[in-house]
């Protein structure tokens, strides 16, 4: 099924491109935290079409510094597991995004405030799954718990996060914030969203956080 959002040349699919009215965002550092942000109308530049054989169902787009950590970390996973992960979702136009939000999913965020616009956010499966296995209780997701960091991926909602944000553990949903921020919250135990928060506004007050 193409969800909408996607363009056609022809027989191919193709990820879309922004316009200059579509704004620019900090698309690696963007925080959901406060409840008024939102990203709008925008389009992540430089999106690239994930290879069929990462596919779980119908293309996808990332960002092509996303897909390349992504391919070097399932690259790493590979070698020490033999297991490879597939893409079940990534970027969402807020149009797809209000499909979902309609119609699929209770945990699924409105329009303009999911990290999947940004084009840095993977929902992950594992290549060889059976309906009922879930990604959390894979091989695949407790080698990424502990190896993710080292490619820029951080789990965005976790059980420890959920006291914080309301939103539920959520094993398969990853999101790219870079190697040096990935290892930071992860070590230092930080929910993603409160960190980017607090980091910008120190910003603005000249800290370093
Ligand atoms: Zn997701």
């Amino acid at each position: 099924m193409l969800l909408p959002g996607f363009a056609f040349a022809q027989s191919a699919v193709r990820c879309p491109n922004p316009s200059k009215r579509q704004g620019s965002v900090n698309h690696i550092f963007f925080s959901f935290k406060d409840k008024s942000a939102n990203l709008g109308s925008y389009l992540p530049k430089n999106l690239a079409l994930v290879e069929e054989q990462y596919l779980k169902n119908g293309p996808r787009c990332l960002t092509k510094q996303t897909y390349n950590a992504f391919l070097s970390m399932n690259d790493a996973l590979k070698k020490d597991n033999n297991q490879s992960l597939l893409i079940s979702s990534a970027w969402r136009s807020p149009k797809t995004q209000m499909y979902f939000a309609k119609n699929r999913s209770e945990f699924a965020a409105s329009p303009g405030r999911s990290e999947h616009q940004l084009g840095t956010t993977v929902d992950l499966d594992f290549l060889g799954s059976k309906e009922e296995d879930l990604f959390g209780d894979s091989v695949a997701y407790k080698w990424m718990q502990e190896n993710a960091h080292k490619y820029g991926f951080v789990q965005s909602f976790d059980a420890e996060g959920e006291k914080l944000t309301g939103i539920p553990n959520e094993p398969w949903h990853w999101r790219f914030v870079g190697e040096t921020i990935a290892t930071k919250v992860k070590t230092e135990k930080l929910n993603l969203n409160q960190y980017l928060f607090d980091r910008k506004e120190a910003k603005k007050k000249g800290v370093k956080l």
